[in-house]
């Protein structure tokens, strides 16, 4: 069975004191699950990360945050792992048992405030110990989303599940899709796929899936070729295409290959937003033309893939920028979970398409750049810039055209 990316699933981070009963909540939402995909620790105090499929919620992946919290207290290295459990998360759930509120306590509610994110109390253990109506109105004064249970007998599951689809964002519900709004009925969309060395074999990645699972659901249809093939399988259509799509690595010929009343972009820029802000990634690529001698530029990636002979990441896109600005720049590169905590030493960061990332921990990412006063940009639009087309790969997007304001 092939399984829904992680970068697609809700997140929910779950939060407590130890022996608050946040295992025994596990084990009953595990026991909705139709199948734990995996279940991935980092290092001893790293949460777990357990991928699943939940009735009636759907994919899922549960952030249980047990090893952050064994001395309830909100210590300084726990609040810098809380928070960076707290950048990625849609939802978040603090257990507490009956009668039992602190500081512990206060501070995870003013974080989940702090963030915007929509969370639930659950009150445990009921079967031990009733709570008092004082505390469970100290509760309710934090949420109306409060539920008194005992996870270990399953008492009151069922309004625990009810409550938990009450606080889904409308964001996660109403997500953007990757290029539905683009086309219509019965369009033919062009995808112009490399098949290079770091094309994985025997398969494509994620965002030309996403591409094509989204052209099928808008009723279009879908052509697939090599940068090679493009001009000829161009050449071959009754008419044109309404939109073609290509890998970043290949724009320069995709633009110069398609006609120009064809509407063309990338798969990284379509990446952009939908995981983050295209319009505050355009807008971060100006800083492509201020580099100085002896900048810093951070080339941010979400995964920690195997990087190749000529990899975009660590070696095109630095050899491009550092072509095109004609200065000296200190080009340092971060993956998968670790993002720096120096951000504002930077003069600019370039993020992949964050496939493997949900929304929520791309414009967590977008927001820490922001706040430090610093450009992000993502891989596409970079390098769109880079090439000189931008004008073509940003043209279904007039927004964030703008937002960038060319200056070529
Ligand atoms: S580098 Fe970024 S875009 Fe590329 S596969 Fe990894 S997460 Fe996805």
């Amino acid at each position: 069975m092939t399984q829904t990316p992680k970068g697609l699933r809700l997140h929910i981070g779950l939060f407590g004191r130890r022996n608050v009963g946040k295992s025994s909540l596990m084990n009953l939402i595990t026991n909705q699950a139709m199948s734990i995909v995996s279940e991935m620790a980092g290092t001893t105090t790293d949460p777990v990360e357990k991928t699943m499929e939940i009735q009636p919620l759907g994919p899922v992946v549960f952030i249980d945050t047990a090893g952050i919290d064994d001395e309830g207290s909100l210590g300084e290295a726990r609040i810098k792992q809380t928070l960076h459990v707290m950048q990625k998360i849609d939802i978040a759930i603090l257990v507490v048992e009956p009668n039992v509120w602190g500081t512990f306590e206060e501070k995870l509610v003013a974080l989940f405030k702090e963030k915007k994110i929509a969370f639930m109390i659950v009150c445990n253990k009921i079967d031990q110990e009733t709570p008092q109506e004082s505390f469970m109105q100290i509760l309710l004064e934090k949420t109306p989303c409060c539920v008194k249970m005992s996870a270990t007998i399953g008492e009151n599951k069922e309004v625990f599940f009810e409550r938990i689809q009450e606080i889904i964002p409308t964001s996660w519900i109403k997500q953007p899709s990757l290029l539905g709004d683009l086309i219509n009925e019965g369009d033919v969309i062009v995808l112009v796929v490399p098949i290079d060395l770091q094309a994985p074999k025997g398969r494509l990645i994620l965002p030309q899936v996403q591409a094509i699972r989204d052209i099928l659901d808008h009723d279009a249809c879908c052509i697939i070729a090599k940068e090679r093939e493009l001009s000829y399988m161009l050449s071959q259509l009754k008419s044109p295409p309404k939109l073609v799509v290509c890998d970043s690595q290949c724009v320069l010929k995709t633009v110069a290959d398609t006609p120009k009343d064809v509407r063309v972009t990338t798969f990284s820029i379509l990446m952009a937003r939908l995981k983050g802000d295209l319009n505050a990634l355009s807008e971060g690529a100006r800083m492509i033309h201020n580099l100085q001698e002896g900048d810093k530029v951070l080339i941010a990636e979400a995964c920690t893939h195997h990087a190749l002979e000529d990899d975009i990441g660590s070696v095109k896109i630095p050899r491009w920028l550092r072509q095109y600005s004609g200065v000296h720049l200190v080009i340092d590169h971060c993956s998968g979970k670790d993002y720096p905590e120096n951000i504002a030493e930077y003069k600019l960061v370039i993020h992949c398409g964050a496939c493997t990332l949900n929304r929520q921990g791309m414009l967590s990412r977008l927001q820490e750049a922001q706040k430090a006063g610093v450009p992000i940009t993502n891989y596409g639009i970079a390098i769109s810039v880079l090439q000189g087309v931008l004008n073509r790969s940003l043209e279904p997007f007039p927004l964030a055209l703008m937002a960038y304001d060319e200056k070529e």
